[in-house]
């Protein structure tokens, strides 16, 4: 009889037990399911892995009939030290310190369709500049629907190793094998000169040697050109001199059905310091008094017009307007659109 009831207390003490379990495992789903609720519908689920790729780099409108596309070739931060005069690098340096991106560049190129002719406005850096950074303008060309052998023509702003560096491999291969090549006379006579480059000072001679490297393997293949500022070489395009970065720095205008285009090189570095005060200089610029006037003077017309401005460091895609505001200059970038027809 004993053992029947030890049996049976058992059996009750399992059963408990059991049900014991039982509502502590309910207890815990019961919670869970609150956790739920509270933390949001998806927390029972694996948090979603993030993804480190970008959309190609590469951005379309129209202007008139012109199919433009700026092709990105890399982001960079501009050095304080690159700027001219002790009292304003001591003044951005400050800024800097609240504002840690009021430094950051891009480097791009544009691609102007004109239904006859593809036509490269820079080339970005290629391996010639920026620390590997740069030199993403072939590929994301290729992703815009192109290839390097369908450009005809490439039109140079100025002869600096992140606006040509993208004609020339490292070991001396045209990228463009079909493409035409034009730069102001002013600027190729000065950057390709052995006797400028010889004078020049210690820390200037890289962008003489790497001018030549890059525009070396163009000229024995007869294609690099050279052109005055009253030369007319592809239709319905302006050249704008726009002196003093380089000597020879120039713009390009194109114009199609009452809309304009300036491909402006490098009116500005940095975009957030040269339109509030133009009159800062850097230390690329061969002349910075005429580029500080040069820029002064296209600045005050830009504001005053409707053209769509196209700048390699302007932050990408580097298009917008130019608007005057209370003394100052307002970059108006063009909003995206999956509609690329330009209005
Ligand atoms: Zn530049």
């Amino acid at each position: 009889m004993k053992s029947i009831d030890k049996a049976v207390e058992l059996s009750e003490q399992t059963t408990r037990n059991v049900f014991k379990r039982n509502l502590t495992r309910f207890a815990a789903v019961v919670l869970a399911a609150l956790a739920g609720l509270v933390a949001g519908p998806n927390a029972a689920l694996d948090a979603a892995p993030q993804h480190h790729d970008q959309v190609p780099g590469f951005y379309r409108l129209k202007v008139g009939d012109l199919e433009v596309t700026a092709l990105f070739d890399g982001p960079g931060v501009f050095d304080v030290n690159w700027i001219n005069g002790e009292k304003t690098r001591d003044g951005v340096l400050k800024a800097k310190h609240d504002d840690p991106h009021l430094m950051d560049v891009s480097d791009t190129g544009y691609l102007v369709n004109t239904g006859k002719q593809l036509i490269l406005v820079d080339t970005g850096s290629g391996i010639w500049f920026g620390g590997g950074k740069f030199g993403h303008l072939v590929a994301n060309l290729r992703s815009a629907g192109y290839t390097p052998e369908q450009v005809d023509v490439v039109l140079v702003t100025h002869l600096h190793s992140d606006h040509i560096g993208g004609l020339t491999t490292q070991d001396g291969k045209i990228v463009f094998p079909n493409a035409d090549i034009y730069v102001a006379k002013a600027d190729s006579d000065f950057w390709l000169s052995l006797e400028i480059t010889a004078k020049a000072p210690t820390d200037a001679q890289p962008f003489f040697q790497s001018a030549q490297a890059i525009a070396g393997p163009y000229i024995k293949a007869g294609k690099w050109h050279t052109f005055s500022d009253s030369d007319q070489i592809v239709d319905r395009m302006q050249i704008v001199p726009l002196r003093g970065h380089t000597p020879g720095h120039t713009g390009y205008e194109f114009s199609s059905q009452g809309r304009k285009i300036l491909f402006w090189g490098d009116v500005t570095h940095v975009q957030r310091l040269q339109l509030l005060d133009p009159k800062i200089t850097v230390v690329f610029d061969v002349d910075p008094t005429a580029a500080s006037a040069t820029r002064d003077q296209l600045l005050r017309k830009l504001a005053t017009e409707d053209v769509l401005i196209a700048g390699p460091h302007m932050l990408f895609p580097g298009l917008g307007r130019l608007h005057k505001e209370s003394g100052t200059y307002r970059w108006a970038p063009v909003a995206f659109t999956d509609y690329w027809d330009e209005k």
